[in-house]
């Protein structure tokens, strides 16, 4: 260390505190990086490493940023998944003695970075950690630039717990050191680059964090209470600043909402399509008709979460139902709604010290449109919503002080004068009076000086260097008197000048304007931190505005597709009448969508579907679960009709997109799946098989499907609908009282095969497999020995039947889809529009093919 300059021994003092980050150290007007920090940021910022002398015989390498532009680079660290600590000079240098002192004031990371431009206003930023204390876990998650902080807990495994917290899709984590190494191996395949720290207990985790509201926290058990410490304690670590938005909790149990597993959020694209990932295509981004930021955001919490609770959903629904009857009601609200700005993220500045006047101007405009909206709320008829208003503290004198003190159009920074009102202060208005008079003489100065010399282009100006100044052409200067005029300043073509009486009146110009600014930003702090206590009322008012935003953005949504009201029911089942899947309807340009019905009661609560591929099955069942869910939000339904009781958790196991993303066997994944289905599936669960048993060889795929389904209709009882390949499964309907075989009609006629996409009651007799791969345009070659296969093992069936064996073939025959990717393919065996009504047309036909 010794042989280092006192610079950088500084350095290394500091970079120890934080190994795990880049340390940006203030030098001057750049943020300096020396060392490793250097050649990593070089390489990962694309600017150009140098070097410095630093005491050694090698010289240091170091790279930078400027000061001014440092928010760009710190933003792509930050999204590469890094962090970056800000180290700042805390004295003046011409002061100091020795090396500048110098000290982190904050530490930015991936879920507590708040001041993004890149942040999306659309979601959240959450930060969550995770405890483990005896046999149960303890999670919290915080939107750092909200405040809002959620808590649960819950016993079973750790991938319970991740399941959970993948809802919040976090941009960092913390956990408990003992579970660091399990967490990070698997997060992998769904948190772009992870970034998860390791906490080791220091005893602070059994104090309420000094900002926390008493009550929220003596609420919570020991898991819940450890992991709300250790996430607050790790934010106040890197902040170094003031969290008072963060006072209020929200914790729950996992049991007050709809059970949704990762898989099954993403399967039924909830809120991103598998393909890409994108919202458009999504549930979510069809029913986001929201006009405000956190709107947006509360409708992702709502579709996170569908409520189990009938009482509350039906609240809901009430309010959806007066907005979807009342457009105008609707459009009124709309319309306020739209003049509001983001209140959760403007609230989070303000507690941070980092607002502006304008966006202090954008709150009091957010709240003068409060007492409006509230009127709308009362006149709606609708309880719900007059609920919601009622008794609402409107803040209203929040935006008075605003009014009051802050100009109409201010400026950004809050340094340079220009924002606070007239009137709002007499020192203030003096000493604007004596700059604005100052300026008055100076115009009426100019005047009188061009009359004296007679010099029509004779101006006085004003720059930083000199002050004001008299400026006269060369071609003028024979014109100007001997004496009065002091030189300052010679250009090419003129000169300038000052006189006695002008250096006069520049002093106290510039000493008015000089105390204006520093009076401005001292009466725009003091207004900032009066603003301050009211933050938790604030907050309860923008939690008021989210709801009625995401009221109205339903009922848009409802009334826009003519969706229903779902009447709830105690009785256990399903009754749709003319359900549609909401997204595949409205992505649909050139043909209708055909409505199915659904009909699922406590004695026939299982569904089997047959039908080829491409006929519609999966459609169909997401189309069930989908209703199921935005049910549970509140919302209406795609369908003519619909009762339907309260589910408490929906299974699916679909397709095999997923299986490529984690890197495990379909079959593996699959098993995985329906064991977690048998485990955890109650008699109020919804539960999604699409081709069952796809994984395996024919035989034992078709074993295990037959004792899934009887295992979930013998024991569990719970709403089912499968979908399967093989059609020879259509025998169980003989056995199993409660199953019912379905099939997706089709027609054939000249050798064509045209999809109905109609439901109807009965089995399939095939697949059509190989009919499809012929009109996807395989080579003969390949079709022909395949229908030769598959006349083989029809007759290897049947004589091994005869032997009395069950197994058929040893030879595996893998169920092979043509068509997997589904959504935007082609669809190359569908021909013309389906005829909704014709059911004599609805033949199920073609035998096997010889
Ligand atoms: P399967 O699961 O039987 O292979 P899908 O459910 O994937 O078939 O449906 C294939 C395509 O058919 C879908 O992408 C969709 O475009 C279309 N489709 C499905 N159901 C309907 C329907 N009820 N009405 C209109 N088109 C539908």
């Amino acid at each position: 260390m010794a042989q280092y300059t006192p610079m950088i021994q500084q350095y290394l003092e500091i970079k120890n505190q934080v190994p795990d980050a880049f340390l940006f150290f203030r030098l001057g007007d750049f943020y300096e990086m020396f060392f490793e920090d250097a050649t990593r940021a070089a390489e990962e910022l694309e600017i150009t490493l140098t070097g410095r002398e630093g005491g050694t015989k090698e010289r240091i390498p170091m790279c930078g940023v400027p000061y001014h532009s440092a928010e760009t680079y710190l933003a792509r660290l930050i999204e590469k998944g890094y962090k970056v600590a800000i180290c700042e000079q805390v004295e003046d240098p011409a002061q100091a003695k020795g090396v500048v002192k110098r000290e982190i004031v904050r530490i930015v990371t991936p879920g507590t970075y708040v001041e993004s431009k890149q942040m999306s206003e659309a979601s959240n930023n959450y930060m969550v950690s995770i405890t483990r204390c005896q046999h149960a876990y303890g999670l919290a998650a915080c939107d750092v630039s909200t405040g809002e902080l959620y808590s649960t807990w819950m016993e079973g495994s750790l991938e319970h717990v991740l399941d959970e917290a993948q809802i919040y899709q976090p941009a960092e984590m913390i956990v408990d050191e003992a579970l660091l190494h399990n967490v990070q191996s698997r997060i992998r395949h769904w948190m772009k680059n992870p970034v998860v720290n390791g906490w080791t207990e220091s005893g602070q985790e059994r104090h309420k964090p000094e900002f926390l509201q008493e009550e929220s926290w003596n609420g919570l058990n020991e898991p819940g209470q450890r992991s709300v410490a250790m996430l607050l304690g790790y934010i106040t670590q890197t902040q170094k600043r003031s969290l008072r938005h963060i006072h209020e909790l929200r914790s729950y149990e996992n049991d007050q909402y709809m059970h949704l597993d990762p898989f099954t959020r993403r399967n039924l694209e909830l809120s991103e399509t598998v393909r890409d990932r994108s919202r458009k295509g999504s549930l979510l981004w069809m029913l986001d008709e929201t006009v405000t930021a956190m709107g947006g955001r509360q409708l992702k919490r709502w579709l996170d979460k569908p409520l189990l609770n009938r009482k509350r959903i039906e609240e809901r629904q009430e309010a959806v139902s007066h907005l979807v009857d009342g457009w105008m009601v609707r459009e009124d609200l709309r319309q306020h709604l739209k003049r509001i700005y983001d209140l959760e993220r403007l609230v989070g500045k303000l507690s941070f010290g980092s607002v502006n006047a304008r966006d202090l101007h954008a709150l009091k405009v957010s709240l003068q449109q409060m007492p409006a909206l509230v009127e709308v709320c009362q006149a709606s008829g609708s309880r719900t919503l007059q609920r919601l208003v009622a008794d609402l503290d409107l803040c209203e004198e929040v935006a008075v002080s605003i009014e009051e003190t802050i100009v109409e159009e201010p400026p950004i920074s809050v340094k340079d004068g220009g924002i606070i009102r007239t009137g709002c202060d007499p020192y203030l208005d003096q000493l604007k009076e004596a700059s604005s008079n100052g300026k008055q003489w100076i115009a009426q100065l100019e005047q009188q000086e061009r009359q004296a010399t007679g010099i029509k282009s004779l101006k006085i100006g004003f720059n930083k260097v000199f002050g004001y100044y008299i400026e006269v052409t060369k071609a003028n200067l024979s014109h100007l008197p001997e004496g009065r005029y002091e030189r300052k300043q010679t250009l090419s073509n003129a000169e300038r000048y000052v006189t006695p009486e002008l250096k006069e009146k520049e002093a106290l110009i510039l000493e008015a304007e000089e105390k204006m600014v520093d009076l401005e930003y001292s009466l725009f702090v003091q207004l900032r931190d009066k603003l301050v206590t009211a933050i938790p009322r604030l907050q309860l008012l923008a939690e008021k505005v989210c709801e009625m935003d995401v009221y109205q953005s339903l009922a848009v949504v409802s009334a826009a597709h003519q969706y229903i009201r779902p009447q709830l029911s105690e009785e256990r089942g399903m009754e749709i009448v003319e359900g549609r899947h909401p997204v595949v309807e409205a992505m649909m340009t050139e043909e209708d969508f055909i409505a199915n019905d659904t009909h699922l009661t406590p004695s026939a609560p299982v569904m089997l579907i047959t039908g080829p591929n491409m006929a519609g099955k999966s459609t169909y069942m997401r189309q069930v679960a989908m209703i199921s869910i935005m049910a549970q939000m509140g919302c209406f339904v795609p369908a003519e009709a619909a009762t339907l009781s309260v589910v408490d958790r929906i299974f699916t196991r679909i397709g095999a997109a997923d299986d490529l993303v984690s890197g495990q066997s379909t079959f593996m994944v699959e098993m995985r799946d329906i064991q977690l289905m048998t485990a955890k599936a109650t008699a109020r669960s919804l539960v999604i098989i699409d081709e069952l048993g796809r994984g395996t060889s024919t035989h034992e795929g078709m074993a295990i499907a037959q004792s899934v389904i009887e295992y979930l209709h013998e024991h569990i009882g719970c709403c089912t609908l499968v979908s399967t390949h093989y059609h020879e499964l259509a025998h169980l309907e003989e056995t199993l009282a409660g199953l019912r075989n379905f099939s997706m009609a089709v027609k054939e006629s000249e050798g064509e095969v045209t999809f109905l996409r109609r439901l109807v009651p009965g089995a399939a007799s095939s697949s059509y497999g190989i009919y499809c791969a012929q009109i996807a345009g395989l080579p003969g070659q390949i079709i022909e020995r395949a229908y030769g296969l598959l006349s083989e093992s029809a007759m290897d069936a049947a004589s091994n039947k005869g032997a009395g064996s069950q197994h058929g073939s040893e030879q595996p025959i893998e169920q092979i889809s043509l068509f997997e990717e589904p959504k935007t393919r082609q669809e190359p065996v569908r021909k013309g529009r389906a005829d909704r009504g014709a059911a004599s047309d609805l033949v199920a036909v073609a035998e096997k093919v010889s």
